[in-house]
């Protein structure tokens, strides 16, 4: 069954129960259907022929999720943005899409240009509105995209990953049945942690739609305030848990997170980043009555295509831990560079086959055509798409060795180096940059970049300052680095590029930069 349809038995089935839950605002899966139905044959009205994708944005308020159903319904892909999206940002995204209206449900400073801005009061007023259903057909199905996530891009423009209502579907298939049973999962609480702009989200989001749930969502505010956030989790009720493992040791900071703030929880379900056997442990002592899913796989294939349940023989046993075996759907192979197969145990880059791989990057044929191929297997013409992540497989399992390229997470945010450094060279004065990681135990801290000015700098600490400031009209807060280091040149390797090696030696407290933008003491860590 697909996702639409599943959702509309839902709502027949149980439609006093709230399906979103954000703040003080409510809504039931009554009127989550009525709504969508309604917005649905509002914008068939205004886009007519056009069926190009539409930009939702707000932050996890239920009217987005209206949103996103409605365009879907009406055969449209919808492409989420968040508000912490900087509006310059957005404007990129926003630019690339044709159709002729962009829903907000929060206030919106990009310029609309030739497109009609409905605002809260206009879908508010919309919504009042009654018109006659649009007939089911008319909704997104099979090789339609669903819906389009945009991640940092190597250029410093962000890309557009489209994913079909296939991939959706099939995603769903598997992620009712991760940890828990389907029929276990039915109505239960799904915590959403991640904005409706990140991938992650979509483990939550749509898992619990499909399994006629409520979905519980955490604000950026409640983020933000540690007692708020903990008051809200207590007051969640929650049952499945999705975040980024960097979420769970935030929480695991204060000893009030446990069993007993949420004494309903069955499941916590890991994605995006390497969870570790110290945040496991932690949480098998804290949760005894929870089980842990650890789940691996690229925006590129649909959230993720991997799983395993790590219980405590296999924290105990295994460092570090394994990210599963494939779902069904999926195959997953690791390539040697020069495309040949690796043997059992070997490292080489993953790749996923199979039919959750997205269609490739919206309007980007080019970085398609690089990262997404296809290929014959046993007979099957299979989807594949190149991670970019080293890996190996032992004894169908899969383990997860970093990345082969400048892509890295960052307390579970995607990000390629390269999209802040083209970002820093667009402000005034910078002549190079280089944005350098800081490691620890395996894993992104905090990043610092290091910067050629064509004046010199007196005061490096204010400088830092004046760039981080001014940075925040290009990129989110989490790609802007902690430390600013400045220094006359860069170290360059034999082929003329940034020498990193030489540049995360600096970072190690013996390496002592000459002029640190950070007002404070050097970096430790690898780098
Ligand atoms: P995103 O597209 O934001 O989901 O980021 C995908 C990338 O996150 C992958 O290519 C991996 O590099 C990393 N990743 C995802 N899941 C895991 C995991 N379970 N363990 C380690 N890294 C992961």
């Amino acid at each position: 069954m697909n996702i639409l349809e599943r959702i509309r038995q839902n709502s027949l089935a149980h439609p006093d129960r709230p399906a979103v839950v954000s703040g003080d605002e409510k809504l039931t899966w009554g009127e989550l259907e009525q709504l969508s139905t309604r917005l649905a044959a509002h914008l068939e009205q205004a886009c007519g022929d056009n069926r190009a994708p539409v930009a939702v944005y707000g932050h996890k308020s239920p009217l987005m999720l209206v949103c996103f159903l409605a365009c879907v319904r009406s055969g449209r892909a919808y492409c989420p943005i968040d508000i912490s999206v900087p509006e310059s940002r957005a404007q990129l995204i926003l630019d690339q899409m044709d159709s002729p209206v962009v829903l907000a449900t929060e206030e919106l400073s990009c310029d609309c240009k030739e497109k009609e801005l409905w605002s809260l009061e206009k879908l508010k007023s919309l919504l009042s509105q009654k018109l006659p259903p649009l007939p089911e057909a008319k909704a997104v199905s099979g090789e339609d995209t669903y819906y389009i996530i945009f991640t940092s891009g190597s250029t410093g423009t962000p890309k557009g990953v489209q994913i079909t209502a296939s991939c959706l579907n099939h995603y769903l298939d598997w992620s009712v049945t991760l940890g828990t049973s389907p029929e276990q999962k039915q109505g239960q609480i799904f915590l959403n942690q991640a904005p409706f702009s990140f991938d992650l989200s979509v483990m939550d989001l749509y898992t619990c739609l499909a399994c006629g749930g409520t979905l519980f969502c955490l604000s950026k505010t409640a983020q933000a305030d540690y007692r708020l956030l903990l008051n809200r989790l207590g007051a969640s009720g929650a049952q499945v848990w999705v975040s980024t493992p960097s979420f769970a040791d935030i929480c695991l900071t204060d000893p009030a997170f446990s069993q007993k703030l949420l004494p309903h929880l069955e499941l916590f379900l890991f994605c995006g980043e390497t969870l570790t056997n110290r945040t496991v442990q932690k949480l098998q002592s804290r949760f005894p009555g929870a089980k842990i899913m650890n789940t691996y796989g690229p925006t590129e294939s649909t959230v993720a295509v991997t799983q395993v349940l790590v219980d405590e023989a296999l924290n105990s046993a295994v460092s570090p831990l394994p990210v599963g075996r494939p779902k069904l759907g999926t195959r997953l192979e690791i390539w040697r560079e020069d495309g040949s197969p690796a043997n059992p145990g070997e490292k080489g880059e993953i790749i996923i086959l199979g039919d959750t791989v997205s269609s490739g990057y919206y309007k980007r044929p080019d970085l398609t055509h690089k990262a997404f191929f296809t290929c014959e297997r046993e007979g099957k013409s299979l989807r594949g798409y190149h991670t970019g992540d080293e890996g190996y497989l032992k004894e169908g399992m899969l383990y997860y060795g970093g990345r082969l390229d400048l892509q890295i997470k960052l307390h579970g945010y995607r990000i390629e180096l390269g999209d802040i450094e083209s970002n820093i060279l667009r402000l005034p004065g910078i002549s190079r940059a280089a944005v350098i990681p800081r490691m620890s135990a395996g894993k992104v801290k905090s990043l610092a970049a290091f910067a050629v000015c064509q004046e010199p700098v007196a005061d490096s600490f204010a400088k830092s300052q004046e760039l981080k400031k001014r940075l925040k009209d290009y990129l989110p807060e989490y790609m802007i680095p902690k430390k600013f280091i400045f220094l006359e040149e860069l170290p360059v390797t034999a082929n003329g590029k940034a020498d990193r090696q030489t540049l995360g030696n600096m970072l190690q407290p013996s390496g002592n930069p000459a002029n640190d933008g950070s007002g404070g003491q050097a970096l430790g860590g690898k780098g």
